[in-house]
């Protein structure tokens, strides 16, 4: 083997120090717990004090790997706050001290990349003074994406980019976000790119976690190895198992009010895990001691031993409890967006999307015949109105919604003049018992005609507002807002939606009719005269998503004119900013309803 001055040279320094030398046998988290310290900017709270493995104890098998010798791959498929990502981030700082050798750290962007590095893995190196401690070496070392350490380099790359691997001999390498890493020219995936750099090194190791998402690439090592499990003891008895969606109990009679209705503040506090050998409750409360005794649990008798690979989800996550996240499944049902992030985001699962081509059976398989068009059969808790501009002309679309959430299609309208389409709005609809009904707020795709568009909400404020479909990298929530000025101290909220996120919503309340009907989920209706040629059929089957086989991403195709379709997909997104004004406020008749910044952060 060849002789590495440097490293030798760092393990002197280390061992000159005294105190900095691992004590015999002391474990990667034990030292970190008598001598590191958190940064501010990972946990303002506890700033200053020594970290400590009890918030996260299932990160200690980890770190026990790590340090063994020998080859591994350690694959982890989770949800997203269960602590891997700082988890690594201390096993990098631990081999600095102690183990330097050449660390890769590839997470799905570079940007990304030069964040951790900055507001990450940086403070915890300077703030705990690691380069005093093995001798040589100041901050002037770190660049952003590379320290030239000691006997060690830490590289911080965006994985997309081949060029960034290149010429890298490695002996740990972290795969953070596996599940967003694009297609890697040449090899293929960061996981062949990795494997390929660790094939020399006698103690190479690699550890790859993310939640399931769009690449697919985390189940499939889960499945080929150990699918380990964390097993809990339960107070109750002692009996040890694992924390299994299917155990979390919440829907059962004593959650329930005398209606049937969930009973939320009950399953806030008492959502639990029962023990399957006595029955009892294991309660979040409980949690956080019983945790300390956890271990892994292998299942997977025909897994490759090499490569360990962990389920885990935020039942197990310090920041969670039991009945948060009871209470989001709840509010989830029914929603297609918010039910694949809970999947992915809360359970670690895999949830696939199939992109159906939409026909006119399935639109007319949406008819109603408790209604007809341009008459409501039930007092709506909303009644919206959405307005898209195509060249000169409008298309609108009056929407009704009832306390599910189902969505009614009422009316609809082309109209020369925007004026036009948007005074429509005032004139009533009629309700059961001789009532009328009036738009209470609406939405106008600012489309080519923003300064337009922008006015004439001003001019009906606080009816209509201004909305604009943004890309998935453009927005980061579902819903966000800006404040656009109109005319002199005139300013205007606008709204940017994620477009991807309500295609798909719509996509799924038309296609999985049938289905959400038997589950009892909200739905969309049509009036059961509807004309079978009236251009809102064919309008609403005029998109659809293909799946790119290289990026694995959806890209929306259009067929043909989809105006109404537009004008659908803004009602379902004012219905998530209103949602929950309507849930937390009621609704009556009198009550005004409009948009408001506090609602929208989703
Ligand atoms: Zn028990």
């Amino acid at each position: 083997m060849k002789f590495d001055e440097a490293a030798v040279k760092a393990w002197v320094a280390g061992v000159l120090r005294g105190i900095y030398q691992p004590l015999p046998k002391e474990e990667i988290w034990e030292w970190a717990e008598r001598t590191l310290r958190i940064p501010a900017t990972e946990n303002e709270e506890l700033a200053g004090t020594l970290w400590s493995s009890s918030l996260t104890p299932y990160v200690r098998d980890l770190m026990r790997w790590v340090k063994r010798p020998g080859k591994g791959e350690f694959w982890i498929m989770k949800s997203s706050q269960v602590g891997f990502t700082m988890a690594c981030l201390i096993i990098i700082c631990w081999m600095i001290v102690h183990q330097p050798a050449n660390t890769l750290y590839a997470i799905n962007s570079v940007t990304e990349a030069t964040r951790i590095s900055k507001t990450r893995l940086k403070r915890w190196i300077e703030d705990n003074r690691l380069l005093d401690q093995v001798g040589e070496g100041s901050s002037d070392d770190l660049s952003n994406l590379t320290y030239t350490l000691r006997g060690m380099t830490v590289y911080l790359i965006g994985a997309h980019s081949a060029g960034a691997w290149k010429n890298k001999s490695i002996v740990l390498c972290i795969l953070d976000e596996l599940d967003e890493h694009e297609h890697l020219e040449g090899t293929g995936s960061t996981v062949n790119e990795a494997r390929s750099r660790l094939k020399r090194p006698k103690n190479a190791k690699l550890i790859g976690f993310s939640t399931p998402g769009r690449m697919d690439h985390i189940h499939g090592l889960w499945e080929k190895g150990t699918q380990e499990e964390v097993h809990v003891p339960f107070p109750c008895c002692g009996h040890y198992q694992p924390l299994k969606w299917d155990a979390l109990v919440f829907g059962t009679k004593e959650f329930r009010d005398l209606a049937g209705d969930y009973d939320r503040e009950k399953i806030r506090l008492g959502a639990h895990f029962k023990c399957e050998l006595c029955g009892k409750p294991f309660l979040d409360e409980q949690k956080r001691k019983a945790f300390q005794a956890c271990r892994s649990v292998a299942t997977n008798d025909k897994g490759n031993p090499a490569m360990r690979s962990l389920h885990l989800w935020d039942a197990y996550s310090p920041f969670v409890t039991f009945g948060d996240l009871a209470l989001e499944w709840i509010d989830a049902q029914g929603d297609e967006t918010l039910k694949e992030g809970f999947m992915r985001n809360r359970r670690g699962q895999r949830y696939e999307r199939h992109g159906k081509e939409l026909k006119h059976s399935d639109v007319l398989a949406l008819r109603n015949p408790l209604y007809a068009r341009g008459q409501l059969h039930f007092e709506p808790v909303l009644l919206a109105q959405l307005i898209d501009i195509q060249g000169d002309l409008q298309k609108t679309v009056k929407v009704a919604f009832d306390e599910k959430g189902d969505v009614f299609l009422i009316d609809w309208k082309e109209t020369a003049y925007l004026e036009e389409a948007v005074d429509w709005a005032y004139d009533p609809v009629p309700g059961p018992a001789d009532s009328e009904w009036i738009v209470t707020c609406g939405f106008i795709d600012e489309g080519h005609k923003m300064k337009e568009v922008r006015e004439i909400c001003l001019d009906h404020t606080p009816v209509f507002w201004p909305v604009k479909g943004r890309g998935d990298s453009q927005i980061q929530h579902l819903i966000a807002t800006s404040e656009k000025w109109v005319r002199g101290d005139d300013y205007i909220l606008t709204y940017h939606i994620n477009e991807a996120q309500f295609k798909w919503q719509l996509l799924t309340l038309i296609a999985d009719h049938k289905r959400r009907a038997e589950k009892g989920e909200m739905r969309l209706h049509l009036p059961h005269d509807v004309d079978e040629h009236d251009p809102i059929i064919a309008e609403l089957c005029n998109e659809r998503p293909e799946n790119n086989p290289k990026t694995k991403k959806w890209e929306w195709k259009k067929k043909g004119p989809n105006d109404f379709w537009d004008c659908v997909k803004y009602g379902l997104a004012l219905w998530s900013v209103m949602r929950p004004l309507i849930q937390r406020e009621g609704a009556t008749r009198e009550y005004q309803l409009r948009p408001r910044e506090e609602a929208v952060h989703h």
